[in-house]
């Protein structure tokens, strides 16, 4: 199997560091505010990762956090704190944003058929692995204390672009703002001092003083508690690239001295209606919308499979229309076919190539609609589709035959026609089928007989 790495910037063999085992860690949500379609994007190509390399014969460990911990913006240091501003905004304590927003992601995941970890890592139950961590790094050297926190300093980490591929000087060049009381501009804090002025609702005692921990520290240090210091794969959004997974990989090898992940992957954006998501747009579409709006969410699921993971996606109503629609002729078709018997090897194996490379899916789809077309027979192209199913994750084996009233009237005809088929009289047996279908039904010819169904 093959996969990007933004690592080394190509397409290389997935080759794990313990096979068949793989240990996986995803960046999870900051639960502060609605998970929105864009956000749920991530978590379904994620799901179809682990899936594709289950079908590869790999043991996944998949280990996922929940960042229910106030940390900064991007803006690392200076920025507002997310979960502290969304529990003043809803009159709320910050525990109970976090539980009611960690509700609502996990409910989005089961309506988009995305299977989350057992158990998820939440950051406030690993403070003391963080504080250990920022203690190792002290010991090393990587440290210095402001007013304000304890910093990580990038100048001591030689490989501290090797993710980004930043020029270092173009950075310095292309910073307005002030340093601050960092050294360098790329530096990032391990641990914040609660503000003497402000009571927060989330602080921890440490060795430097009351205050939270920032907010790389978490995936270093829970990523490594729960699978070891090296890991397989690392995923997030592509904006996770220039900073956070950056101070993530410093944060690591800075204190392990060993390479932190193998294989970084990065899923692109979600756009909609070809602008950027926003709350002054009215855009932030959650699932429930979608459901609200009267779409099924699997619909949803199937829309996002038909782009690549790393190339960005514009959602439109439109789409989410055709989506559910062609969903619905695939689940139509599929209550028609036979039990499932041997596949259709042919098919199988090109379905296999697609996901194979670089999770190629929007192929894969059309792999499997290629199926859905040829003579095979309905038995076999049910064999396959159920196996394609396992790494697509749209319930296909649910699509369960409705028991259908057919007409009398159009039953005997059925079986008239059957009549004049075993007698051999084909042109009359093809009038009969011709009445039928005007009558509004059709009628396929299967290994266990001649079957009726209203068309669509
Ligand atoms: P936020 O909670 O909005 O800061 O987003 C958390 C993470 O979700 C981001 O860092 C991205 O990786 C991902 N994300 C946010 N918006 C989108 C989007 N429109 N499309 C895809 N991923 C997104
Ligand atoms: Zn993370």
């Amino acid at each position: 199997m093959k996969i990007y790495n933004t690592l080394s910037r190509s397409v290389e063999e997935f080759e794990p560091i313990n096979p068949p085992s793989v240990g996986l860690y995803s960046c999870g949500p900051t639960v502060y505010d609605y998970q929105h379609i864009g956000h749920m994007r991530r978590y379904v190509e994620d799901d179809i990762l682990i899936r594709v390399l289950k079908s590869n014969s790999f043991y996944v460990k998949h280990v996922m956090n929940i960042t229910d911990v106030g940390h900064l913006t991007s803006d690392a240091d200076t920025g507002e704190d997310k979960m502290e501003k969304g529990a003043k905004r809803l009159g709320m304590s910050v525990w109970d944003i976090a539980k009611k927003f960690e509700m609502q992601f996990k409910d989005s995941c089961l309506a988009l058929n995305v299977s989350l970890p057992k158990d998820l890592m939440h950051a406030t139950d690993y403070i003391e692995e963080e504080i250990e961590l920022i203690q190792r790094l002290e010991k090393k050297g990587f440290t210095y204390k402001t007013t304000d926190g304890i910093y990580f300093d990038t100048s001591k980490f030689s490989d501290y672009f090797k993710l980004s591929r930043q020029n270092p000087e173009t950075l310095r060049a292309g910073v307005r703002v002030a340093l601050g009381k960092k050294k360098n501009i790329s530096d990032f804090a391990l641990w914040k001092f609660s503000p003497k002025e402000e009571k927060r609702q989330m602080e921890w005692k440490s060795p430097w003083g009351i205050g939270f921990p920032g907010w790389h520290i978490e995936c270093s240090a829970m990523s490594m508690k729960a699978l070891g210091e090296s890991l397989d794969i690392h995923t997030g959004g592509v904006d996770h690239i220039n900073i956070h997974h950056t101070n993530e990989i410093a944060q690591a090898e800075a204190a392990t001295g060993k390479p932190f992940v193998k294989y970084f992957i990065h899923h692109a954006f979600l756009a909609v209606e070809g602008q950027k998501m926003s709350k002054s747009l009215g855009n932030t579409y959650t699932v429930k919308d979608v459901i609200e709006k009267g779409f099924d969410p699997m619909a949803l699921r199937y829309l996002y499979l038909q782009t690549h993971y790393r190339q960005e996606m514009n959602f439109t109503w439109e789409a989410l229309s055709g989506a559910q629609n062609a969903l619905a002729k695939l689940k139509a078709d599929i209550e028609f076919w036979d039990e499932a018997k041997v596949g259709c090897a042919e098919f199988e194996q090109n379905f296999l190539e697609a996901v194979n490379n670089d999770l190629n899916i929007p192929e894969a789809l059309a792999v499997l609609w290629e199926m859905v077309r040829s003579d095979y027979p309905s038995s076999a192209k049910k064999r396959s589709v159920l196996k394609f199913d396992e790494v697509l994750g749209l319930d296909l084996g649910k699509a369960k035959r409705k028991e259908e009233k057919i007409p009398d009237e159009i039953k005997k005809l059925s079986e008239k026609r059957g009549e004049f088929r075993k007698e051999g009289k084909f042109d009359r047996a093809d009038k009969i089928r011709a009445e039928i279908e005007e009558k509004g039904f059709a009628v396929e010819d299967s290994e266990s007989g001649p079957k009726l169904r209203r068309k669509s």
